[in-house]
This record gives structure tokens, sequence and C-alpha cells, in this order.
């Protein structure tokens, strides 16, 4: 985008403001802003370069309809108040309305499309749609790292339309997330929690090939405990998962990764602030109980990996930290991440709450806006909005 000569043109701009909304005192507001801010770089830019901006994100899923819920209007004027501009919303996503509002824009001037995702042609890639899009602009600018491994209407089927240009924050964020893969500092680190091991083995596969060492956290170490035959009680655990984890132990054997499992565990009765909680060397869990965080050995290993490492990737909670009880484990990783010397990125939307959570978010060199698109790059796909702007 930097190369781009947009003074005159119109640009539309997909941007990722797929947010948070809540209703306060009869309004919908935004909840949480991050994703605004992190394409404010890009918006600016543009519009000192003298472009007019036609932006388009989707929000939520409608699935094709229009759900007033899900309009884009509370992002337009929180848009508008972070940039202390006006920000028009247009009447739709394509068609002669919208258009003629397009048209009306001078330089520098900003119209927010409404939702992608009320026309169905967004996520079925429609032609017709991209058209439609392509009508609104001279030239493409895709922000929009989070949704960049979908192949849709506003992120691939425009961008062969119109000339393609990378924004500030998709470039950034290939730059950092492409250098923990492809040329990390070694030690290489990969700290992966969260709730499911299927939605991680194709990271713990790719890294195992990769990384030095993978420490494993979160309600997925129990799928590797129940191969092993290790009781998890009422942990949270998939059937696919338990399989899964048995071939990544295998492939884990043959690889020169060091795979690392917690040691110790908080329990719980339920997920729930206020349960009765048991913190518990080893790694079984006993009937009537279920694994809620990683304990303090399990942390104190973990912390001594990332501070000895050159390059730290952190993907998923290593416990349920949304209640207090069963933070500690995530906030020791957290800590150790923000400490260590180490080129720092973390990825995930619940692994990004929790540096904020923790007041800690400024602290690494990289946190990512795209969980699934951060994720599916680092196991080496394809992201087909960043290989249509490639191709454009
Ligand atoms: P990210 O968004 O960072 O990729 P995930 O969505 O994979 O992370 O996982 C986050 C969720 O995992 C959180 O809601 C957290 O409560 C849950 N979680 C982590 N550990 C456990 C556990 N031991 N039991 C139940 N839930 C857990
Ligand atoms: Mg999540």
């Amino acid at each position: 985008m930097r190369d781009a000569d947009v003074e005159g043109r119109r640009a539309l701009v997909r941007v990722d403001f797929n947010v948070p909304l809540a209703d306060r005192d009869g309004a919908r507001v935004v909840t949480d802003d991050t994703r605004i801010r992190s394409a404010l770089p890009t918006i600016e830019l543009l519009a000192e370069r003298g472009a007019a901006e036609v932006l388009v994100s989707h929000l939520g899923r409608p699935k094709g309809v229009r759900v007033p819920e899900l309009s884009m209007a509370p992002i337009a004027e929180r848009l508008g108040e972070l940039l202390g501009r006006e920000v028009r919303l247009a009447p739709g996503v394509v068609g002669p309305e919208v258009e003629a509002a397009a048209a009306a824009l001078g330089a520098g001037e900003l119209l927010l499309l409404e939702n992608s995702r009320y026309e169905a042609g967004e996520t079925s890639n429609d032609p017709e749609l991209a058209a439609g899009l392509a009508r609104l602009a001279d030239v493409y600018v895709d922000d929009a790292f989070g949704a960049a491994h979908r192949a849709h209407a506003t992120t691939e089927g425009v961008a062969h339309l119109l000339p393609g240009y990378a924004g500030l924050l998709l470039e950034n964020e290939v730059r950092a997330l492409t250098a923990v893969r492809d040329h990390p500092e070694r030690p290489l680190c990969v700290v992966l929690g969260g709730a499911k091991v299927t939605d991680k083995v194709g990271v713990i596969d790719a890294f195992l090939e990769r990384a030095d060492s993978v420490l494993i956290g979160g309600a997925m170490c129990f799928a590797f405990f129940a191969h092993q035959g290790i009781p998890t009680g009422n942990s949270l655990l998939e059937d696919e998962g338990v399989r899964l984890a048995g071939e990544v132990l295998e492939r884990a054997a043959d690889s020169d990764c060091e795979l690392m499992m917690p040691v110790d565990l908080v329990w719980g009765r339920e997920f729930d602030a206020a349960t009765e909680v048991r913190h518990v060397d080893g790694t079984g869990v006993a009937e009537g109980w279920m694994g809620l965080d990683v304990g303090p050995h399990t942390v104190d290993a973990y912390r001594e990996r990332i501070a000895a490492a050159g390059t730290v990737f952190w993907n998923g909670p290593m416990g349920a930290f949304e209640l207090e009880p069963f933070e500690t484990g995530t906030r020791g990783v957290a800590e150790a991440v923000a400490e260590a010397a180490a080129f720092t990125v973390v990825g995930g939307g619940d692994s990004a709450a929790a540096m904020a959570q923790f007041g800690l978010a400024d602290k690494v060199d990289w946190l990512s806006t795209g969980g699934g698109a951060s994720l599916e790059l680092m196991e080496g796909r394809r992201l087909p909005g960043v290989e249509a702007l490639q191709g454009a």
C-alpha cells in the first residue's frame, strides 16, 4: 500500500470490524474496539494521500439476512469518534444507492458499507457481488488479516477485479507471523493451550517440525492424558481429540522437538468462579472434578523454557482464565512472555484477551488480530486473502 498512487481515487478498504457489541441504556455499542483501532493507520494513511475510502467488513453471522442487531451503525459511530471525523453509513453493501453514496465522497472522506454478510454472496464468493463491490472504487486495499483465511467476495473475489494492495495491518501481521514460522531466532518455544485439540492439531504438527519446544496447556492436555490412560474426571474432552492426540504423540516421538505437558493441575467441581477448588500434583483428575488450570510447577517449567527462548509464539490460554480461581497458569505464562527477551508473538482471540486482562498487551512484540488466520498461516496453509493480492 505504501507504493499505491491513490490521490483523487476511491479505495475499497476491507477491514476486520467484526467486534463485540452489547446493548447499553437502549443503545447498541462496541464493547472492545481493538480491531477498529488496529485499522486506523491504514485508514489515516489513505486519507492523507488524498483517497476517498469505502470501508467494508463482516460482523457476526447474519447469513444473508438484514439482521438489525448486526448493523454496522455502532461501528461507524465508534470509528468516527476515533478519527474525529464523520463516517457515513451506506444503506447497504452494493447497489445503485450505495454507488451514489460512494461517488459523492470527496478526498479524505469515509463511507462504511453495511455488514457484508447481509449479502448471501459474501461467503459463497459470488462473482456478481464481487463485481458490485468493484463498481464502488478504483483500487482495493485489504487490511482484514482476521478474515484472510476466508475466500469470500470482500476478501478474495473483488481482489481480482481491482488493482489490489495490502494494508499496513495485514502487512505487519504477515511479516511477524512469517518471521516466527520461517526464520525464528532459536530456540523457538511454542506455547499452545485453549479448549480443543481439534482446533490446534495442525499447528502442533507444524511446530513439531520447526520448533525446539512445544508446551501444552488448557483443556487440550486432557486429550493427551486420556490417550495415555490417565483419568480425566469431568474435564473438557473431545473423543476425536483423543485419537488426534495419540497421533501427535507418535509424531513427537520421532521429532527433535520437545513436547511438554503439565505436571500439576488446579481442579474445580464446576466451571464456575465460586466452585470448590483443589491444587493437585500429578495429572490424573478424580471423579467429580474437572481440571481447569495448570499448576505452579508447570508454570515454573514453562517459564524457564520461555525465558531461554529466542522466539516465543503463544496461542491459547493455559486454563479457564475468565474465572478468577483458574487464571494463575495463564497469568504466569503471560508474564513470562511479557518478560522474555525473545521476539514474542501472541495469537488467538482469548489469548489476546488474557494479555489485556493482565495489563500486558503492550509488552509483546506482536499481538495478532487474527485467530484462525494466524493459526492457518503457522500451519503453512495458503491464505486466500493474501494470495489474491499477490495475483492481483
Ligand atoms: P484462543 O482464542 O486464544 O485461540 P481458545 O479459543 O482455543 O483460545 O480457548 C480459549 C478457551 O479455552 C477459554 O474460554 C478457556 O476458558 C478455555 N479453557 C482453557 N483451559 C480450559 C480447561 N482446562 N477447562 C475448560 N476450559 C478451558
Ligand atoms: Mg477463542
